[in-house]
């Protein structure tokens, strides 16, 4: 707990983000730090209330609760609270590997589950998080740890995404000699390619990696396993492997003129553009938004994603589609706490093409029908159409087009980020492994065990497309999966 009154004395702060208008201008993380006296004041406001929902991280309606990785919130607030940031650090080290990726880009279940929250804004815990991790980094608290011995087993990890990341970290942890197999240039997954630099800074994923090879994880990169490193081979000089690999096969919208020029999954779009930021010329996939009518086709992060993305090359019009309805701005009376709130927000994206182009860019209960070609094959409009949810004999909601409500808006780059719908086969192929009724990898949760022998997944090979904390959550415990395989126990948590 904080201090007992605080949750009474000091509202709930967080820093100022750069302007909208100033953070286009650049590639920069635009969250500000906060003052330490400010973070001990917030850290105060953690009310003892008994019971901690914060770090309970179960499911409820679908969605975590709580922190999935059982953050020990309340210790490490009181911590702050009473300036004792090193064994905050250590608290924090406990559950979670990279509280840095997290305290960053986590959308924060804690909060939504935080007590004070039933009737107050709640514990700005996230804030915390990031800063109890930068501030060990800046006192050089944070530095690599070698296991003392080895137990001579070898294991492969495949992706370096964050699940990758933490079940390397944890098996090295235990003694084991680690290799981590990715396909791309640069290693994090996700976390490299995926969420975009001003997000997360990509030399914040590579600090990381770099404590990990001081400790002794092996990384090779430009190598996909099953394509230019054997299934077979993998399995023969490894005692066990790790599957981690995502869910990176992206939901495509079969509707006329997809086969356009100018209409891009959204991962290819993101994925260049950070790869051109670092390589520092565009690279030969590069797509650029500067002067287009942009169409995001997708309300979710990944569309956010584009939509900041696109502010940034200075595109000309914004729009952003979702087929659902507007969420409500308070808590809906069958989503209460504490359920994850699904109410409307700003996210950083949309207020930047607010402050552009004066209004958020997304339009609501909306599809596409078809896009429209010039005569050199390139899109040039979109037809959309309003939506209705109206519920089939089966008593399933369903979209119903409105007879009428058709418009053609201009578009000359569309980005498709509709989700995700599961892993990839050439790896799972190659090893025999076995899919769920979702298509990703048939594992248990908890035990993580493939069906194939010492083959193991975690993230969102095995869950399909989710959080970047539920990665590290199933990296962590297929680790300990792995490690009991191996040595008949484990002493990982
Ligand atoms: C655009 C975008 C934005 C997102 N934003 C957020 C956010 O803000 N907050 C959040 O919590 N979550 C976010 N997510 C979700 C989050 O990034 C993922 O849930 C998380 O990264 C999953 O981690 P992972 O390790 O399972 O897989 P990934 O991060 O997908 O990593 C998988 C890695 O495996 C590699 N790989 C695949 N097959 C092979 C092979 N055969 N051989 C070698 N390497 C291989 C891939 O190249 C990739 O690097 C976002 C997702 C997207 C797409
Ligand atoms: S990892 Fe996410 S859910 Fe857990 S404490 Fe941090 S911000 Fe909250």
């Amino acid at each position: 707990m904080g201090k007992p009154t605080g949750f009474k004395e000091i509202p709930r702060e967080i820093p100022e983000d750069n302007a909208p208008l100033e953070r286009l201008k650049n590639w920069n993380e635009f969250h500000r730090p906060m003052p330490e006296a400010k973070l001990q004041e917030q850290g105060a406001r953690c009310m003892d209330c008994g019971i901690p929902f914060c770090h309970d991280g179960r499911l409820l309606a679908g969605m975590a609760s709580g922190c999935p990785i059982n953050n020990l919130i309340p210790e490490w607030n009181d911590l702050v609270y009473r300036g004792l940031w090193r064994e905050a650090l250590g608290r924090l080290h406990k559950t979670n590997n990279f509280p840095e990726f997290t305290g960053r880009v986590c959308p924060a279940p804690c909060e939504g589950s935080c007590v004070l929250g039933i009737n107050a804004p709640p514990v700005t815990i996230k804030n915390i998080e990031c800063s109890i991790i930068e501030k060990g980094f800046d006192e050089g608290w944070v530095t690599p740890e070698s296991p003392p011995v080895r137990t001579g087993k070898k294991v492969a990890v495949v992706g370096s995404g964050p699940a990758g990341l933490s079940a390397a970290a944890q098996l090295n942890k235990a003694g084991h000699s680690v290799t981590v197999f990715e396909r791309a240039d640069r290693l994090g997954g996700l976390l490299m390619y995926g969420i975009p630099n001003p997000k997360l800074d990509k030399k914040v994923v590579e600090r990381r990696v770099g404590l990990l090879t001081q400790e002794g994880v092996k990384f090779i990169t430009n190598t996909e396993v099953g394509k230019n490193y054997s299934a077979e081979k993998l399995l023969k000089e490894f005692d066990a492997a790790v599957l981690c690999g995502g869910a990176t096969k992206p939901r495509d919208l079969a509707i006329p003129g997809r086969e356009l020029q100018g209409v891009h999954f959204a991962m290819e779009f993101l994925h260049h553009n950070t790869k051109s930021i670092l390589d520092g010329r565009p690279s030969e996939k590069f797509v650029s938004a500067k002067d287009k009518h942009v169409i995001v086709i997708g309300g979710g992060d990944t569309g956010t994603d584009c939509v900041a993305t696109s502010m940034r090359h200075g595109c000309r019009s914004m729009v952003q589609l979702e087929i659902l309805p507007k969420p409500p701005v308070d808590r809906a009376p069958d989503n209460p706490w504490p359920q994850w709130p699904k109410v409307y927000k700003l996210d950083y994206g949309q207020e930047e093409a607010a402050a552009v182009f004066g209004a958020d860019p997304r339009w609501y209960l909306v599809t596409a029908k078809r896009f429209v070609g010039d005569d050199k094959g390139r899109v040039k409009a979109i037809e959309i159409v309003t939506i209705e949810w109206q519920k089939d004999a089966q008593g399933r909601f369903t979209p119903k087009e409105v007879p009428g409500s058709e418009k053609t808006l201009p578009a000359d780059l569309v980005l498709l980020a509709m989700g995700f719908l599961g892993p990839e086969d050439t790896l799972l192929k190659g090893l025999g492994i076995e899919r769920d009724e979702r298509s990703n990898v048939k594992a248990e949760y908890g035990r993580y065990a493939t069906s194939a022998q010492g083959v193991f997944t975690a993230g969102d090979m095995r869950r399909g497309q989710s959080l970047v904390v539920w990665a590290i959550h199933e990296g962590r415990g297929a680790a300990r999966a792995v490690d009991e395989y191996l040595m008949g126990r484990s002493d990982l948590p």
